[in-house]
């Protein structure tokens, strides 16, 4: 590929630093992972492997102790705040919990615009407007930037948590296993709605997830994170219908995936009753 990645890890190590009597931890090491425009990655592993250590680097939440990191053409490997502040506007960041991840105390109309507020985008009307568009982008009545995120459903609170992160328009979305706190069918509604944002507004996406069937509806390519490193990487179909690595391997057992076929049919099936509904 020849076009610019907008996530770019070069043998990257991860440590978290000794704590009191808690001792430094490697949490990741040897990574190497690109992501380019438009793409959604999906990056799976059993819970400790190190994705959400993975996710918080990419978007500047934590330092990184090897290699080079690249995001959204800014070397951030040796970064500072400072240097942070023009990536923290190109990327966005959603968490496993919508609740915790939203002020309490905050009209979520207010949590949404504020992004946008203090990067200097909008006030006023115009910031008005723009949290107005970005309710109804995530499918939510405009009337309810006037509520608490306690007002609201786990799901609603998710797709809150969406509008915030998209409302600078990012070029990279992180999204860290965004539906396990939800229920099946609400989980279902949600990624319809991240596909089909990605699908208009095409920012590149690190979807992390241990849920295989999760991703193999939305990710193009799969990184395959176990004990810290990336064991195999590929297309949807390469990773979860003919995995070479042993781990990868065993993972893909664990669980049943639908066929091939039948899968690529739900995906049509899905993309064109998307189609009809928006011509009604
Ligand atoms: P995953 O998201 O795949 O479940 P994490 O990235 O959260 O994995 O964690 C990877 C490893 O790093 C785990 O062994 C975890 O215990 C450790 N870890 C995570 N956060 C911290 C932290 N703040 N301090 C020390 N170790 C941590
Ligand atoms: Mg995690």
């Amino acid at each position: 590929d020849t076009r610019e990645a907008v996530l770019r890890f070069e043998n990257v190590a991860i440590d978290y630093p000794k704590r009191g009597r808690v001792p430094a931890f490697r949490a990741a090491e040897y990574i190497n992972l690109e992501i380019f425009p438009g793409e959604i990655v999906g990056l799976v592993g059993e819970s400790g492997s190190g994705k959400t250590t993975l996710g918080r680097a990419s978007v500047g939440l934590l330092p990184i102790a090897e290699g080079t990191l690249t995001v959204v053409g800014h070397d951030i490997s040796h970064a500072n705040q400072k240097d942070l502040r023009p990536l923290r506007q190109k990327t966005g960041i959603v968490f496993q919990d919508p609740g915790s991840s939203l002020n309490p105390r905050m009209p979520i109309g207010q949590s949404i615009g504020e992004p946008l507020f203090l990067a200097g985008g909008a006030k006023g009307k115009a910031l008005d407007q723009r949290v107005q568009e970005l309710l109804s982008s995530v499918e939510l009545p405009t009337s309810y930037r006037n509520r608490y995120p306690h007002e609201l459903s786990g799901g609603q609170r998710q797709r809150v948590g969406i509008a915030r992160a998209l409302a600078l328009t990012p070029e990279l979305l992180v999204a860290d296993e965004p539906t396990s706190a939800l229920d099946v069918s609400v989980q279902a509604r949600f990624l319809d709605l991240l596909q089909e944002l990605q699908q208009r507004l095409q920012f590149a996406c690190l979807f992390v997830s241990h849920d295989l069937a999760v991703v193999d509806i939305l990710a193009h390519r799969i990184a395959v994170m176990h004990r810290g490193r990336l064991v195999e990487q590929g297309t949807r179909d390469e990773i979860l219908r003919h995995p070479k690595d042993p781990y990868t391997q065993r993972l893909i057992a664990a669980v049943p995936l639908p066929d091939p076929l039948a899968q690529r049919e739900r995906r049509e099936t899905r993309a064109a009753s998307k189609a009809s509904e928006g011509q009604n």
